[in-house]
């Protein structure tokens, strides 16, 4: 593996913000002051999806103090997927760190992730040791759904890795080229592949508010991801479809055997309608699922843009001339 000892490498840091302004001031300047430890480039880029709070006004204020801070306002919200794109587009960093802006992610770990980058490794993510902020029943979905999305699949997406990772510069560069619009970002890091390494850590309690993503939301998430990297449904319906097929045509000739047999027509209504049911509901099932996959279609042949900036404050880093 290719090692960087002795590298100083600059830091673009990347904050998705969806109505985090009551924190955002604390967060920022001790993000600044670590990373300002680390490297003597650095960039702290914030991402504001269509906050309703006034998160713009603190912007402001923060960046007129702090030159390091980019502030990018989306024209609505997107969702954070489509923020953190934002963010690594804009980055220009030798190295990409990903955090969330409600003090969850230690920004005490980028000096770990930093060592590690040194020691050779392309990405490093934080795969969280507890899910102490789940409920029971959503972690046991959680479980299920990196089982169900990495069924037979070539690229395996880590358990409990978020978005809280550092990225070089050629994993950045990676990422902007999978221009889909239905982004289940954890997939796509998964699916570029590079040297990648794990460290441990513990998520913080939330600094303030709640949440975004309840069961519903991360329900959404979890569908986007297993469309978005599986297509394990559609075989299923062909394996479903294949058996029941099977099945029908084993009955059928059953009963024209027992009729020739025992010479009883069989008065079979509870049969027929019990299996017209189970039939059409297989079929229900099978449409919906295909439109799934066909309304995903739909998306991405529209090319709408994944996200729109309505508003950027400060310069960030110089853009590096290609060497
Ligand atoms: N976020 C965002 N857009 C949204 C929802 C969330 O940019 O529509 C940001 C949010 O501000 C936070 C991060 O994404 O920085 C993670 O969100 P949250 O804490 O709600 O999710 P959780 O930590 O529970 O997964
Ligand atoms: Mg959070």
């Amino acid at each position: 593996m290719l090692t960087r000892p002795s590298l100083s490498p600059s830091i673009s840091c990347v904050i998705p913000a969806y109505n985090e302004a009551r924190i955002l001031g604390t967060l920022l300047r001790e993000s600044l002051a670590t990373l300002k430890q680390l490297s003597s480039q650095v960039e702290l880029i914030i991402v504001d999806d269509g906050s309703r709070d006034d998160t713009t006004q603190v912007m402001h204020a923060l960046c007129n103090t702090y030159p390091e801070l980019v502030y990018l306002k989306l024209s609505r919200n997107f969702g954070k997927e489509p923020a953190l794109t934002a963010g690594i587009e804009a980055a220009k960093g030798d190295v990409v760190v990903l955090m969330d802006g409600d003090g969850q992610h230690p920004v005490s770990l980028v000096t770990d992730m930093l060592a590690k980058w040194r020691e050779g490794a392309d990405v490093v993510y934080a795969v969280r040791k507890t899910r102490h902020d789940q409920s029971g029943l959503q972690i046991k979905l959680t479980g299920w759904f990196y089982k169900l999305v990495n069924m037979g699949n070539r690229v395996k997406i880590p358990a409990n890795a978020g978005d809280f990772r550092l990225m070089d510069r050629k994993v950045v560069e990676a990422l902007k080229r999978l221009p889909e619009r239905n982004r289940f970002m954890k997939g796509l890091y998964a699916w570029v592949g590079f040297n990648s390494t794990a460290i441990d850590y513990e998520p913080l309690p939330r600094a303030d508010g709640k949440s975004n993503f309840g069961l519903i939301g991360s329900l959404s998430l979890a569908f986007t991801g297993i469309l978005a990297f599986s297509i394990a449904p559609l075989r299923a319906l062909t394996v479903t479809g294949f058996m029941l097929s099977i099945l029908a045509l084993g009955y059928g000739v059953w009963v024209v055997g027992e009729y020739f047999i025992t010479g009883i027509a069989v008065p079979g209504y509870a049969t027929i309608v019990v299996g017209m049911m189970f039939f059409s509901g297989i079929q229900l099932l099978s449409i919906g699922i295909l439109a799934e996959y066909v309304g995903r279609i739909y998306e991405e042949v529209k090319q709408r843009p994944n996200y729109l900036v309505s508003q950027r404050l400060g310069q960030g880093l110089p853009l590096q001339q290609p060497p």
